[in-house]
């Protein structure tokens, strides 16, 4: 059991001591040894400690998977300050929106902790670090346009590190962990400790090559993981190709799915391809570390269920389906999924008010209101959708009203609803409907090219609808706003869109 942040940090310089010379880590062409990873944090967590500014004022570490990113999260966790992961793509505008918000004492890419990582060693002093403060801050879309900065205790960590390596029975020195989300995703969080903990391989899979399917491939086969840990998205679009198969990972024995819903069929097919791995089901949001149900997804429980239950909760956590007093309901009935207990984080930095909206306190507990639909059946919690616009498309998670505010910031557009575009159940984009002023004769092509363009400044490409259609005007509902629903109607219906 994972108590203190001294434990935490002893548990894997143990390792480095031990076998200094192993690789740890590896993204890519690049790796990292547990003992170099281990100097690298040492002399980063020197550095962190004569900044000036409060002594547990965040960092900011920009880049993508490299090596130093991972010291820089160790460093910064030996010096008692928060980490703040953020993406080297993310466009500027958005970086800054971070940046004042986070107000770091220092901000690092992978070539500046090079640069430090070959400084001189200094001895270290004890790690200053209490469980209630802050471990990482997270950045997640936000309905009004501004990204919000999920705060995650050490406390929080803990609480998941210790249910995950205990229920998942990882073997100590012989696990190869595949991380495919970024580590601006908590979903990571899941793969990198449990990695570092245990004297495990990490094998991270940079961008340029989960876009390149044959050097995927080679690299599945060349690192031959025994954990997979990624999107149900990511694991289908490995599985439209016939060679993910037991034979091509022989050592696989455990899926562990977060992020989003697990489709019946993907869980279904999975099986039948590796019949020496488990596949989980895990659930949760930033909000609440990662994950906060799990279950082992087997043919009999397929047998029983359309959709794959979102399992139960872990022990020391209540994940229950809660009505507006945030006490359970009735079985079988529909409401929000709440959590509370010690994965619950603080909150969202800087912003008390929305804080407030989605936090709260039961029986001395901390509790969050997640925003998903659920309903229990059988000690089993079963996920219905979302209660408002939040979507994921390929494990991002979006706020529909993040793209609308960005969008109706650029010229031209007088206002704009963005939608899902649904696929067989899952969406797989989204449609911005826009209200276009002051065309300057630009066909509807050439302004969907203009505001595409001029939307990548301040959100990341993922965030860019994939489909335009211009109006005159939008439907209204009874409160004089935009109908949404008409207009998903009409999305729905090709012909009038
Ligand atoms: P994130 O904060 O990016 O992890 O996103 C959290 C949201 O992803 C949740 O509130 C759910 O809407 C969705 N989600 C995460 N895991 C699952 C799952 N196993 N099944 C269905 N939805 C999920």
């Amino acid at each position: 059991m994972l108590t203190t942040p001294a434990d935490f940090l002893g548990r894997i310089e143990a390792f480095a001591k031990r076998s200094p010379d192993e690789i740890a880590y590896t993204n890519g062409a690049e790796s990292i040894t547990r003992g170099a990873l281990w100097t690298t944090a040492l002399r980063l967590a020197a550095h962190f400690r004569t900044l000036p500014g409060g002594s547990k004022a965040p960092i900011l570490l920009i880049g993508h998977k490299e090596p130093g990113m991972l010291a820089g999260f160790l460093g910064a966790a030996m010096a008692g300050r928060a980490y703040v992961p953020v993406d080297d793509q993310l466009p500027a505008e958005r970086l800054e929106r971070i940046r004042q918000v986070v107000q770091p004492v220092a901000e690092l890419t992978p070539a500046a902790i090079r640069e430090i990582a070959i400084g001189p060693l200094e001895r270290t002093t004890a790690c200053p670090a209490e469980l209630d403060d802050p471990f990482y801050i997270l950045f997640t879309s936000g309905s009004t346009g501004e990204p919000k900065g999920v705060v995650i205790t050490w406390r929080c960590v803990f609480s998941f590190l210790n249910w995950l390596i205990a229920e998942q029975r990882f073997e100590p020195e012989c696990e190869t962990f595949l991380g495919q989300t970024p580590f601006t995703f908590d979903v990571s969080v899941m793969d990198l400790y449990p990695s570092l903990l245990l004297g495990g391989r990490h094998v991270s899979i940079p961008r340029h090559i989960l876009a390149a399917p044959k050097e995927l491939f080679a690299l599945l086969e060349r690192t031959n993981p025994t954990v997979w840990v990624s999107t149900p998205s990511f694991a289908a679009y490995c599985a439209a190709e016939p060679r993910l198969q037991q034979a091509l990972l022989p050592r696989l024995r455990r899926f562990l799915f977060c992020g989003e819903a697990l489709p019946h069929q993907l869980a279904s097919q999975l099986l039948d391809r590796f019949p020496d791995a488990e596949v989980w089901n895990t659930y949760g949001p930033t909000e609440a570390t990662v994950a906060v149900t799990s279950i082992r997804v087997t043919r009999e429980l397929l047998a029983r269920h359309e959709t794959v239950p979102l399992g139960g909760a872990m022990p020391g956590v209540r994940v229950y389906a809660g009505g507006p007093d945030r006490r359970p309901v009735a079985d079988g009935e529909r409401a929000e999924l709440l959590i509370a207990g010690p994965s619950v984080g603080l909150g969202y930095l800087g912003r008390p008010d929305l804080t407030a909206e989605r936090f709260f306190e039961i029986d001395g507990l901390r509790g969050y209101a997640t925003g998903d639909l659920a309903s229990a059946r059988d000690g089993l919690l079963f996920f219905h959708g979302r209660m408002d616009h939040q979507v994921k498309i390929g494990g991002h998670r979006i706020e529909l009203e993040d793209v609308e505010a960005n969008l109706r910031q650029l010229a031209g557009v007088s206002n704009a609803v963005v939608l899902p575009l649904r696929r067989d159940g899952q969406v797989e984009g989204m449609a911005a409907f826009v209200l276009a002023t002051g065309r300057n004769g630009e066909s509807d092509f050439e302004l969907s090219q203009r505001l595409r363009r001029d939307l990548a400044s301040s959100l990341p490409g993922y965030m860019i609808p994939k489909k335009w259609i211009f109006r005159e005007a939008f439907p209204t509902n009874a409160n004089g706003k935009a109908d949404r629903k008409a207009l998903q109607a009409d999305l729905e219906t090709p012909a009038r869109a």
